[in-house]
């Protein structure tokens, strides 16, 4: 039986006394401890609020991202083994937006998880492909691109740490998600070329998580897809009531 999750990548929003106070607030409200809740803040805040969640029963905390190297001389960046010890446990990795604004590739992807899982977080790791991507019936080929360079060179009890989150790029921010015919074919797709690569043990364990404009009006239809098993939530997880409405979407 995989894990129900739902993570929410609070991106570059939140000073660090907002940010605390929404982790008061789902606290507060939160009663469902059969689903995951991760929460995905900015680096500065993740000691303070994996501190807070610490022996919280169904709650743990993520990085939006880490460095491929395990430290030195790179001003400005953050590596596993600092992410590590503030007591976060996961790290969301090759988001679209770094993939955009940050030129990451599949190849420095497969870096940075391996340093990732070398410091014994989970990585978040996010693929899916962009509109002209659909438009032109490549997406299929997209996807499995980035599944063979991001992931497919784990050895199995590696990649059997990893989850996965489907996020068609133009669904992402825009108000569009994708329908559950195109969420639901997507992660069997994912899961089939797992099983592929992986056997049908590791695949049908896989956790893949859908992620683009996910909300407490469309997570119910999404989270029901057989092969859909939670979600990766941006805008809709900055405010307590609506992350926890798709928390309780299963
Ligand atoms: C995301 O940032 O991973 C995301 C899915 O954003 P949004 O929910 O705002 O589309």
């Amino acid at each position: 039986m995989r894990k129900k999750i739902v993570a929410g990548n609070w991106k570059m929003n939140k000073t660090i006394a907002e940010g605390l106070q929404l982790v008061d607030e789902i606290l507060a409200g939160s009663n469902d401890d059969s689903v995951l809740k991760i929460i995905a803040p900015p680096f500065i805040h993740l000691a303070a609020v994996a501190d807070k969640l610490k022996s919280k029963e169904g709650f743990e905390v993520a990085a939006q991202n880490c460095h491929q190297a395990a430290g030195g001389a790179f001003t400005g960046e953050v590596s596993a083994e600092m992410i590590a010890s503030t007591g976060t446990n996961y790290v969301i990795i090759g988001h679209s937006e770094r993939r955009t604004y940050f030129g990451e590739t599949n190849q420095l992807l497969a870096q940075k998880v391996a340093m990732a899982l070398a410091n014994n977080l989970i990585p978040i790791f996010c693929l899916g492909e962009s509109m002209e991507d659909r438009n032109a019936n490549v997406h299929l080929e997209t996807v499995k691109q980035q599944l063979k360079e991001g992931l497919f060179s784990l050895l199995p009890a590696d990649f059997s740490k990893v989850i996965i989150a489907y996020e068609p790029v133009w669904a992402i921010g825009t108000g569009v998600t994708a329908t559950t015919h195109q969420a639901q074919g997507m992660h069997n797709f994912i899961r089939s070329e797992i099983n592929k690569k992986y056997g049908k043990d590791i695949s049908e364990n896989t956790i893949i998580l859908y992620g683009g404009s996910c909300n407490a009006e469309n997570a119910k239809e999404l989270f029901a897809c057989l092969d859909v098993d939670g979600g990766l939530v941006g805008g809709a997880s900055l405010k307590a009531n609506e992350f926890l409405a798709i928390v309780n979407s299963f």
